[in-house]
């Protein structure tokens, strides 16, 4: 018999949907979902930064303070692997502040040189792991290797932050196309019960690392969550599948926070170059 996961703790009071046909004649969902608020989540992705460990200890200090001081918001901070076991040394797990790591192997054992499998990096803390970021993708992580590390990290009870993204838009809407089919690779033979243990960010490739505020509007956010939303729905059969938590990254900064966040209607953000800036950082959780 098919196991019937909980449902979701976010609270979603009535949620009706119908499925509406887009310009590009690709069907998306209009999902009217009244909610009462959940903790929004800012996850910072530090990539290679900072270039000490002196460094990474003052920024997650920062950084740990303001998490310490929001309200509604869990703040996640991934830095380089490298500090991981520094920097969980410097907090106590709590519900404003987690900590991930930005990759992992695809191997759980083995001659796997340079990697680092789950259950290495959650023995160093991690609770939390970023799979398929364009910048990895980029660097020859496959689909097949996100789908890999994400059964290696729900395994070892590890929350996946998997990034999807298109390169470009185009006008007949074969962008939508390939982030569906992103979607549909990552979670192959993934339970629907596990999608608790996945976090979806909507990161645009053209968007990321631009740091221009009027790069993409919180309308155009809505837009993406609904499709991702439709396309989880049309994986699973199942609405809970919709209530997946996504994430909108790229180019976050103070100015476009609050609207992506609150027009966007997304649960979060994925915050690349702001999160090395403290004033920054804290200005965009306050925007949450
Ligand atoms: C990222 O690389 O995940 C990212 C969101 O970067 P930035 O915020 O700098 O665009």
């Amino acid at each position: 018999m098919k196991k019937i996961a909980k449902p979701a703790k976010k609270a979603v009071k009535k949620k009706s949907v119908s499925v509406v046909k887009s310009k590009s004649g690709i069907k998306t969902a209009s999902t009217k979902v009244r909610s009462v608020r959940s903790k929004k989540l800012i996850v910072a992705n530090w990539k290679m930064n900072p270039g000490s460990i002196a460094d990474a200890k003052k920024l997650f200090l920062a950084t740990r303070e303001i998490a310490r001081n929001s309200k509604g918001v869990m703040t996640i901070v991934c830095p380089p692997l490298v500090y991981l076991d520094t920097l969980r040394k410097l907090y106590t797990k709590s519900t404003v502040l987690g900590i991930g790591a930005q990759t992992m192997s695809t191997e759980r054992v083995g001659s796997v040189t340079g990697e680092c499998s789950a259950s290495q990096i959650k023995s160093v803390g991690a609770g939390y792991v970023i799979v398929g970021h364009s910048e990895a993708r980029a660097r020859g992580e496959s689909d097949h290797d996100v789908n890999h590390k994400i059964h290696e990290a729900i395994l070892e009870g590890i929350t996946v932050i998997l990034c999807i993204g298109e390169g470009a838009r185009d006008d007949d809407g074969d962008y939508l196309t390939f982030i569906r089919n992103q979607i549909f690779s990552a979670l192959s033979q993934v339970d629907r019960t596990k999608l608790g243990s996945i976090i979806i960010a909507y990161e645009p490739i053209w968007a990321i690392g631009q740091g221009r505020a009027d790069i993409i509007d919180g309308h155009e956010v809505h837009k993406m969550v609904l499709f991702i939303k439709k396309t989880l729905r049309e994986i699973y059969k199942d609405d809970r599948a919709m209530q997946t938590k996504i994430l909108y990254g790229g180019s976050v900064v103070p100015k476009n926070a609050k609207e992506l966040m609150h027009e966007g209607e997304v649960d979060g953000v994925l915050v690349g170059g702001a999160s090395l800036r403290p004033r920054d950082f804290e200005a965009i959780v306050a925007a949450a």
